[in-house]
């Protein structure tokens, strides 16, 4: 049985990008967001060797520290061709200065090595949501495409080379309302955020709350 959440979150994320996605994201529902960040919470180790292990470990933290419902996201870019890769290591391939043009090129020239033709990908994230007394809430999106020649600046991490099925245009060359395509009427979402935050809402939140 899903617990539903009101008043008041923790975004457990130092990632400015993802914070502003989870705040728009939030915002229909009237919970008031906090960030890690902003709270000055310590980034913990991600020692899991996957996405949900991962984000538990980050909500729990934020949860642990601060008695309040915590949300955290991990997420990734795994290419089909490279075996998954870089998946959990996405933010890593980045190094320490995010140089994000660098772990794009990566890719390529990785796919180049191989002599891989196959440029399927997809986005995962998986969102969980940790209560202080140790409820947790699992939920997942994942959305398929391809991978393209580097288009647009919006969006950030690895979207100007992401093209999602059913659109012509990378996810750089969108703007957040239609890079995250949510429909609340219909349930759907086209992101792998949204789409995990789409089941979240169903089961956690409530309109207007
Ligand atoms: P983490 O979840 O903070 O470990 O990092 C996930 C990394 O995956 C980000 O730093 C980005 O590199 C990449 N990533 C996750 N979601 C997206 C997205 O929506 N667009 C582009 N890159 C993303």
């Amino acid at each position: 049985m899903s617990r539903r959440l009101t008043g008041k979150v923790v975004i457990a994320t130092h990632n400015a990008g993802k914070l502003a996605e989870m705040r728009a994201l939030l915002a229909p529902f009237g919970i008031e967001a906090v960030s890690a960040g902003e709270l000055g919470l310590p980034e913990p180790d991600e020692t899991g060797t996957m996405f949900a292990e991962n984000a538990a470990i980050k909500a729990k933290a934020a949860a642990d520290a601060t008695g309040l419902p915590a949300f955290a996201d991990d997420s990734g870019l795994c290419v089909d061709a490279l075996d998954g890769a870089p998946g959990i290591f996405s933010a890593r391939w980045a190094g320490p200065t995010k140089d994000f043009a660098g772990a794009m090129a990566r890719i390529f020239s990785e796919l180049d090595r191989r002599g891989a033709s196959d440029r399927r990908a997809h986005f995962v994230s998986a969102l969980v949501l940790a209560w202080p007394d140790g409820h947790t809430e699992l939920f997942e999106g994942r959305v398929f495409g391809d991978l393209v020649e580097l288009r647009g600046s919006a969006g950030f991490g690895y979207d100007p080379i992401f093209r999602p099925d059913g659109h012509d245009r990378t996810f750089g060359e969108m703007s957040a309302e239609e890079k995250h395509g949510v429909d609340w009427q219909r349930g759907q979402g086209l992101s792998h955020r949204a789409r995990a935050f789409v089941e979240l809402s169903r089961a956690c939140l409530a309109p207007g709350a």
